[in-house]
């Protein structure tokens, strides 16, 4: 049985206040929820939002790491740091990294390698582009960033590690895929995952969907065999939906 993940991406918003009152008007309103509940600020609230929650459901993610534990890496931050800035997770590889930044699949493999090292869970993203949709490569997309992703993982790693799929049309644009069209990419990822690993690591390892998740659609997609959870940017950003999303039921 594979427990929901309802985590959140805060981008580039939120001063460390910002931050931590989040947490704070969020504790109260989570205690019966029935999911592993995490939330992604900035670096630099990471450490006051760990604090902030202490002690609660509340889980911290970064947003992104580098894969060194040291060194000259000027604007990096290491595995190690994010640990120590009190992080469990680490999201990778998100489409505005690869789009704007010039993220690939093959330094979202080193840093996934590197998180799992350090004991993060690192949160792999995938999608594909509206055009690539549009002309059918969906899979193609989905299976090349899958294996390069993922390349040299154990079975063992990937059973606790969370993959994403985040189809770029969906993110930031309020067009949710249908909770179909979601589905059957979760199954395909299923299947690569026994593919490149083992049927154990397919039945463990956690499959979020993210794009324009709302308090609206969110029961709708929970309900899809495969969908494990949600990684949510907008919505995130105010305790009422949030708390919401985090506070779904399955009919
Ligand atoms: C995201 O940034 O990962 C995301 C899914 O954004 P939004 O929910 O705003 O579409």
């Amino acid at each position: 049985m594979r427990q929901p993940v309802i985590a959140g991406n805060w981008k580039m918003y939120k001063t460390i206040r910002e931050s931590v009152d989040f947490i704070e008007q969020l504790k109260p309103l989570i205690k019966l929820a029935d999911c592993d509940i995490v939330v992604s600020p900035p670096f630099t609230s990471l450490s006051a939002a760990s604090k902030a929650a202490l002690d609660t459901r509340i889980k911290i993610g970064a947003q992104d790491l580098y894969w060194e534990n040291i060194g000259a890496f000027t604007g990096e931050i290491s595995p190690q740091m994010v640990v120590e800035a009190g992080c469990q997770y680490v999201i990778l590889g998100h489409s505005e990294r690869r789009v704007i930044f010039g993220e690939t699949s093959q330094s979202v493999n080193k840093k996934a390698s590197a998180a799992v090292v350090a004991g993060l869970i690192p949160i792999i993203c995938l999608g594909e582009q509206i055009k690539e949709r549009k002309s059918g490569k969906t899979y193609d997309v989905i299976g090349m960033q899958f294996r390069q992703s993922l390349a040299g993982l154990t079975p063992e790693t990937v059973s606790h590690i969370i993959l994403a799929y985040e189809p770029v049309w969906a993110i930031g644009t309020g067009m949710t895929a249908t909770p179909q069209i979601a589905q059957e990419v979760h199954a395909y990822l299923r299947e690569l995952t026994t593919e490149m690993f083992n049927p154990s690591a397919s039945d463990n390892v956690r499959l979020l969907y993210g794009g324009s998740v709302k308090p609206e659609n969110i029961n709708s997609l929970m309900v899809e065999k495969d969908i494990d959870g949600v990684l949510v940017g907008g919505a995130s950003l105010k305790v009422e939906s949030f708390s919401k999303i985090i506070n779904f039921k399955i009919p």
